[in-house]
């Protein structure tokens, strides 16, 4: 997503920590504890992987996208499809994305990365970067945020 920022990416983190567990430091029971809540997050809300488990290899890994923020109100904490980010980035200011990996099968769970969205994204900076890029750049405009470049390359 274009407007993505300040990305916090975990897969240090995690590599770290499977490597504990192969290592046989820390238990699989311990890292393998995704709640109901976030299981059926995963189910109903959660974004199909190609990648295995690195745990137990019997099924796909699933995302699952928290999203935090007060202009969230009463959804702050909510896990929302991959497909309704981009509408909500378009309507709220900033808020942010917690991406965490589940295992269906045997409950392995990470934090993999976090993010912010938002029309804030597009800063004050951004903006005059912007003019240029959006002018310069052809790709940016068939992103599903294409619209509101077009409106911002209108004011030029
Ligand atoms: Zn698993």
């Amino acid at each position: 997503m274009r407007t993505q920022r300040q990305v916090v990416d975990y897969s240090l983190q995690k590599r770290a920590l499977l490597r504990d567990v192969h290592n046989g430091k820390i238990g699989t029971l311990e890292v393998c504890d995704a709640s109901p809540y976030l299981k059926n997050a995963a189910r109903f809300h959660g974004e199909p992987t190609d990648e295995r488990c690195p745990i137990c290899r019997r099924d796909n890994l699933t995302l699952v996208h928290y999203i935090y923020g007060d202009e969230l109100k009463q959804s702050a904490g909510q896990a929302r499809k991959l497909a309704e980010l981009p509408v909500l980035a378009m309507t709220l200011r900033e808020f942010q994305v917690f991406v965490v990996e589940v295992c269906q099968s045997c409950a392995w769970n990470h934090l993999i990365e976090q993010y912010l969205l938002g029309r804030d994204a597009l800063t004050a900076d951004e903006l005059d970067k912007g003019a240029a890029a959006v002018a310069a750049s052809a790709s940016g405009r068939h992103r599903e945020t294409g619209s509101s470049s077009h409106r911002r390359e209108g004011r030029q």
